[in-house]
């Protein structure tokens, strides 16, 4: 019996599944998980001492992989000082400048603890804003577990095939309008039937939660328009491409302006931070300025406002981006090779360092299209290419991400081992 499965047994008897994350438990794929004993550049090593490395990255919030040198002393530094005050401090103030720096339509923000924290409090403000109860968001999209988006999901949610979750009301629900990622159309029709009634669109710009889907390129401008002609707001859930597909964003790159804003993940640097933010005249609304409520203990954290800005600075290098689009462009061009060479379908993207797989033709442009992936032949494929020390999320519906700390020589590794797990995977 190794040490991971004695820990997983142990966890199962005092945490729901023996996880604190539903996808982390490998349901999806077969198989338990292994116990991380440490994370170190691109790579984790278990309890039993394999070394994988790393395409979970903690679900894209190391864009500077594990325990980087200059995020480390920072947060030494800042714990030195005491880890949480219940008053202002500095840090909070530098690392607001510099989300706004570099992703300027963040006017005003507010920190919170999560990304499901930062979405909840969006869509209460743009609730609060325009007077309207109605939100739309996208199918496979996942913006957090709070009640209003388990309404067809994506994540762990579809990775379970839970169509939505117990527990959340149905009056809530009914509030929650969906269309297909990608279909304008779709959002048109809906805009005439309720357009009144829609407070705000939600959507991850570059879908990150049903595997990786990107945008066509007429789609968020459809968005913007048909928000600025009902008097909707437009919420871009930047909590996993913010600061990953560029260093402003998937705004930056898709060239258009929500009104809000949601950031989490890379911008803790690992620690838990979320972000809500926007234009001045909403985020005015905020208390204590305005009438919206929304408040955190821990929220502003020295040594998480820290571990961030200290993330951000690395990744405003010059070329940062460039590198690791470059890296991330070499492996998904390997793996779409090795597949084609030995006669599986795959449709395999990526944006930036963000990246996706699926086994099936394609073209995948919705969540309908991505649940065409052979999902069993995932599986196999997961647990070979675990088995040859590459960790890719433990679900077909999960993006990848690649970090500044995978070298070269890691995505030659990776491509050759990855290969060689489909023909595993195959049988063959
Ligand atoms: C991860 C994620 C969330 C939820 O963030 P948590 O910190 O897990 O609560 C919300 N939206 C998107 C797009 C995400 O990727």
């Amino acid at each position: 019996m190794t040490r991971s499965s004695e820990l997983f047994d142990r966890a199962k008897r005092v945490l729901p599944g023996g996880v604190n994350s539903p996808v982390r438990a490998f349901r999806a794929v077969g198989g338990t998980p292994f116990f991380v004993a440490h994370g170190h550049g691109s790579s984790l090593a278990d309890v039993d001492g394999h070394e994988y490395l790393d395409y979970v990255c903690s679900w894209g919030a190391l864009i500077l992989g594990h325990a980087h040198p200059a995020v480390l002393d920072a947060v030494r530094a800042a714990a030195a000082r005491g880890w949480t005050y219940g008053a202002p401090c500095e840090a909070e103030v530098d690392l607001a400048e510099e989300v706004r720096r570099r992703i300027p339509s963040l006017e005003m923000m507010r920190f919170v603890n999560s990304g499901t924290e930062a979405t909840m409090a969006a869509v209460r403000l743009a609730r609060a804003v325009t007077g309207r109860e109605l939100i739309l968001k996208f199918e496979g999209c996942y913006h957090g577990h709070a009640d209003s988006f388990l309404v067809k999901a994506g994540s762990g949610v579809a990775t379970l095939g839970l169509p939505d979750s117990p527990g959340v009301p149905a009056g809530l629900a009914s509030l929650t309008l969906t269309a297909p990622f990608n279909d304008a159309r779709a959002v048109a029709d809906l805009f005439r039937e309720h357009g009144g009634r829609i407070a705000a669109i939600i959507v991850e710009p570059y879908v990150g939660n049903a595997g990786f889907i990107a945008p066509e390129s007429d789609f968020h401008p459809a968005l913007r328009d048909v928000c600025d002609q009902y008097g909707a707001l437009l919420i871009f859930d930047e909590v996993m491409t913010g600061f990953r597909v560029a260093a402003g964003g998937a705004q930056e790159r898709l060239g258009v302006k929500p009104d809000l804003t949601t950031l989490g993940k890379i911008v803790g640097g690992g620690f838990p931070v979320g972000v809500y933010g926007g234009r001045a005249d909403l985020m005015k609304r905020v208390a204590p300025e305005g009438p919206v409520y929304q408040a955190g203990t821990l929220s502003g954290n020295p040594v998480a406002m820290a571990a961030g800005l200290a993330t951000l600075r690395e990744t405003s290098r010059p070329g940062f981006y460039e590198a690791l689009e470059k890296r991330t462009a070499r492996l998904v061009a390997g793996l779409r090779t090795a597949a084609e060479r030995r006669g599986i379908a795959i449709t395999a993207a990526y944006t930036g360092s963000m990246w996706g797989a699926y086994f099936t033709a394609g073209p995948v442009n919705n969540y309908g299209e991505a649940q065409q992936s052979d999902a069993a032949f995932f599986a196999r494929w997961h647990k070979a290419a675990l088995a040859r020390g590459v960790f890719l999320a433990p679900s077909a519906f999960e993006a990848g991400f690649v970090s500044s700390a995978h070298s070269d020589a890691d995505i030659d590794f990776t491509i050759t081992e990855l290969d060689a797990a489909l023909g595993e995977a195959r049988g063959r």
